[in-house]
């Protein structure tokens, strides 16, 4: 039987960092569908950088072709067939990504793909709505979550060893902008299933988040 692990939390709660390690020692299949929101967002960008529409963004979701794939231990992107793993993360795309997620048709047609997704195996999928929405029936259902100030510390940090030097402020205020509006968006927002475990990773370091999460998959 293939065993399907749902993992969901806020911005940078390190996620998909533990997520994908935890994967990889299950030997799971790992599903960042953060990746093929971002996916979406970013292909917007490429139509529009200036005036996004509703209309723009849902003309883009008719004939986008997201496909995700695991190479090399890395959890490859591909929009239209061209691999975006890079480009989905730069402030512009994230900045943008909640304004696409919370449209019905964007989630329809990612939701049915991840669906799709988790019968190829044993998988660990990470999101917002996975345990409350996409998989309901997950096997481990884990609410991953840390305190602002640690998410955005955790955030500039990544940030910076790609390349980017952001204010400490401005992104705080970005991640609970983002928070905010994945939580009240109207279509399957951002909320700990009544079935899932929390684990707060505010002082827990990589490794003893991913032992907490095979401590639950065992
Ligand atoms: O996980 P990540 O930060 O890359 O997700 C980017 C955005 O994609 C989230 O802020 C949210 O708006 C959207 N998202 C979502 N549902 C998911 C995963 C991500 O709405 N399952």
């Amino acid at each position: 039987r293939n065993l399907v692990v749902a993992i969901d939390g806020p911005a940078g709660a390190g996620k998909s960092t533990v997520a994908q390690l935890a994967a990889e020692k299950l030997a799971y299949t790992y599903i960042d569908t953060g990746a093929m929101y971002r996916a979406v967002a970013w292909k917007v960008l490429q139509q529009s950088a200036t005036n996004i529409t509703e209309e723009l963004i849902l003309s883009v979701v008719a004939d986008i072709e997201v496909d995700l794939q695991y190479i090399d231990r890395k959890s490859i992107i591909f929009v239209d067939g061209i691999d975006v793993s890079g480009e989905i993360r730069t402030p512009e795309v994230t900045a943008l990504v909640s304004q696409v997620a919370k449209i019905g048709a964007v989630r329809e047609k990612l939701v049915a793909l991840q669906r799709k997704m988790a019968q190829r195996g044993s998988v660990l999928m990470d999101g917002r709505d996975i345990a409350t929405n996409v998989l309901p029936n997950a096997d481990v259902k884990i609410f991953l979550t840390a305190s602002i100030d640690e998410r955005a510390a955790r955030r500039w940090r990544q940030l910076q060893l790609n390349g980017y030097s952001v204010d400490m402020s401005e992104l705080k205020q970005e991640i609970a902008a983002r928070d905010k509006a994945d939580s009240e968006r109207e279509i399957s927002p951002l909320v700990q299933a009544a079935d899932a475990v929390l684990i707060d990773t505010t002082r827990l370091s990589i490794d003893q988040t991913v032992e907490a999460i095979l401590n639950l998959c065992r």
